[in-house]
């Protein structure tokens, strides 16, 4: 696995040269941005592998300088894993990112209820537990396998009989309630993971922003986590499709949990033409029904 900071912000062209002197200082190379028609700005998009030669030092250096000498106000970061093809190959577990590269794929909790309480008094996080069935207005789902409500995921009545046909364990279906037109409405399910688990290896790898404060005592809000690492040992009983991790994760206001499905279903998924092998959201191949499942890494 590697891990990849991206930077992008905006100067004027005239400081061009001078933004690419500082880069080039820590044996960054960055290309020479155009200028376009209408403006004098121009935009820098630089990528760099994280790595002992660069890290949080040397990037925060970097941005006192951008910030301080060349008055630049905002600099936006990604920080992106790139994993090998043996990583993909070997991997029994992925998370579920997402199953589209469209807004289409995301619906909307038109109403379920829950019990709300502070996760962190400290940067306000929340937790929430589901006390209804989820409400979702259905004939959004169309002809979508799963579509994403938030920290859940809802399956149509064709992907169940797929889960069932390929004989898929470790989950409950929950019926959704349907909120919305009824032309086009469907029965549709959230999935409930049975089984939790067992918590991340200590050699777990975790990031946050350079441009932001440090990390909230928490340990969630503003860390930035790697790719899930388990050590070998604890995954080598396991004999479901559908997990919960042990841990939180966050979407800026509450805590939840990823979803991770096992290496057959990512399998069946692909064979099935049902989403491309796409690898990652800058995958130039993930399209709007495409699912993005990253590898969990085993140590
Ligand atoms: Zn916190």
């Amino acid at each position: 696995m590697k891990t990849e900071l991206g930077m992008s912000f905006f100067t004027d062209s005239k400081l061009r040269s001078e933004v690419i002197k500082i880069f080039n200082n820590y044996n960054i190379f960055v290309e020479f941005p155009e200028v376009g028609s209408r403006t004098s700005e121009v935009t820098f998009n630089i990528k760099v592998p994280l790595d002992k030669s660069i890290n949080y030092d040397t990037v925060k250096v970097i941005y006192e300088y951008l910030e301080k000498q060349l008055k630049i106000d905002f600099i936006g970061e990604k920080i992106s894993f790139i994993c090998s093809d043996d990583e993909y190959r070997e991997s029994p577990l992925f998370v579920l990112d997402s199953t589209g590269n469209s807004q289409s794929a995301f619906l909307e909790d038109k109403g379920t209820k829950f019990h709300k309480e502070t996760f962190c008094e400290v940067c306000g996080l929340i937790q929430r537990d589901q006390l209804s069935p989820l409400v979702i207005d259905t004939s959004k789902i169309k002809d979508r396998y799963m579509v994403n409500v938030g920290p859940f995921w809802v399956v149509s009545e064709k992907m169940v009989d797929l889960m069932n046909k390929w004989n898929l364990k470790g989950y409950d279906l929950n019926p959704v309630v349907h909120k919305g037109p009824e032309s086009g409405s469907q029965q549709a399910y959230q999935i409930i993971p049975k089984h939790t688990l067992p918590n991340w290896s200590s050699q777990m790898v975790y990031f946050y922003f350079a441009t932001e404060p440090e990390p909230c005592i928490c340990g969630i809000k503003r860390t930035r986590y790697g790719p899930f690492h388990y050590d070998k040992e604890d995954l080598k009983d396991m004999d479901s499709d559908i997990y919960l991790p042990a841990e939180w994760t966050h979407d800026g206001r509450y805590v939840y949990k990823k979803t991770l499905f096992s290496k057959k279903f990512r399998d069946l998924i692909i064979e099935n033409k049902i989403s491309k092998d796409v690898r990652g959201s800058d995958d130039e191949k993930y399209g709007s029904k495409d699912w993005v499942l990253e590898p969990v890494i085993l140590v």
